[in-house]
C-alpha cells in the first residue's frame, strides 16, 4: 500500500521537495510544493511518485522516483522518514510540447497537435499522419476563410490554395507550409494527400517538420491574429465614440 510522506520544510532542507521550472503542460514559470508518494522497494532501489500541481493551468506534472531512503534525526520527537530522489522521470505529461497551445485554439485542432507529439518519439509515422490531419484542420478552420472559392480536396492541392493565395498574412509561414508537401514528398506518395491521415512511412525529418509548422501556425492563427484583431476592434471602437 502507497504510504504519503510528510515533508516539513523547515527540518528537511536537503530534500527535494519544491518544484522550480517551466510547466511541462502550459510553459509557465512555477515554483510549488512537491507531494510525494512513496511506492515501494525493489532490487533497484526504492520508488516514488512525485507531483506538483501547476497554478497557472491547473494541471499535475507527476515524476517517477527512484531513490534512497532515510531518516532524518530530529533529536526532538519522532524522526522523520526522507526520500532522496536520484532518478526522477518525467511521466505526466510524457511528452513536453515544443510549443504552448494558444488557448484559443479549438479542442479538434489542439487534440490532434498534442496526440502528434506525444507520439513522435515511439512511432513517427503515426505522428507524422495524425500532424498531416491536423494541417487540413487548421487550413479549413482558418486559412479557407481568406481564400474566395476555396475548393476542398486533397492536401496537397489546399496547400497550394493556401501559398497561392497567400492566404497567411505572414510570408515566411507560407513558405513553411508549402515546405509540409515537398519534405512528406507528396508527389511520389499522393495517398498522403488524398488521406492525410493515413499512417505511412515518413521521409527524413517530415514528423518533426510538421509539428514545427504546426506550432507557428496555431500561434499566428490563434495568438497573433486574434491580439491584432482586438487591437483593431479597440481603435475602432473608439474611434466610432469619437465621431458621434
Ligand atoms: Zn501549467
Amino acid at each position: 500500500m502507497a504510504r504519503s510522506f510528510e515533508i516539513n520544510p523547515q527540518r528537511s532542507t536537503d530534500l527535494d521537495n519544491t518544484l522550480s521550472d517551466k510547466c511541462p503542460h502550459c510553459h509557465v514559470a512555477f515554483t510549488a510544493r512537491k507531494i510525494r508518494e512513496y511506492i515501494g522497494v525493489d532490487a533497484d532501489g526504492d520508488w516514488a511518485f512525485s507531483g506538483a500541481l501547476c497554478p497557472a493551468c491547473s494541471r499535475l506534472i507527476i515524476f517517477l522516483e527512484k531513490g534512497e531512503m532515510g531518516w532524518l534525526r530530529s533529536g526532538i520527537g519522532a524522526d522523520k522518514v526522507t526520500f532522496h530522489p536520484k532518478e526522477p522521470r518525467l511521466i505526466h505529461p510524457i511528452y513536453v510540447l515544443p510549443e504552448p497551445i494558444p488557448k484559443d485554439t479549438p479542442p479538434k485542432i489542439a487534440k490532434d497537435y498534442r496526440e502528434a507529439s506525444m507520439v513522435l518519439a515511439f512511432s513517427p509515422n503515426a505522428s507524422a499522419a495524425l500532424s498531416r490531419r491536423c494541417l487540413q484542420h487548421i487550413i479549413h478552420e482558418r486559412s479557407a476563410q481568406d481564400i474566395q472559392n476555396f475548393k476542398p480536396g486533397n492536401l496537397q492541392d489546399e496547400i497550394r490554395q493556401v501559398v497561392d493565395n497567400k492566404a497567411i498574412q505572414n510570408d515566411n509561414l507560407n513558405k513553411l507550409l508549402d515546405k509540409v508537401r515537398i519534405v512528406g514528398n507528396f508527389a511520389a506518395h499522393p495517398n498522403k494527400s488524398k488521406y492525410s491521415g493515413l499512417i505511412m512511412d515518413v521521409e527524413p525529418n517530415e514528423a518533426e517538420f510538421n509539428l514545427k509548422v504546426i506550432g507557428r501556425l496555431l500561434f499566428w492563427y490563434y495568438t497573433e491574429s486574434l491580439e491584432e484583431q482586438k487591437i483593431i476592434d479597440d481603435i475602432d471602437k473608439k474611434l466610432q465614440e469619437k465621431s458621434r
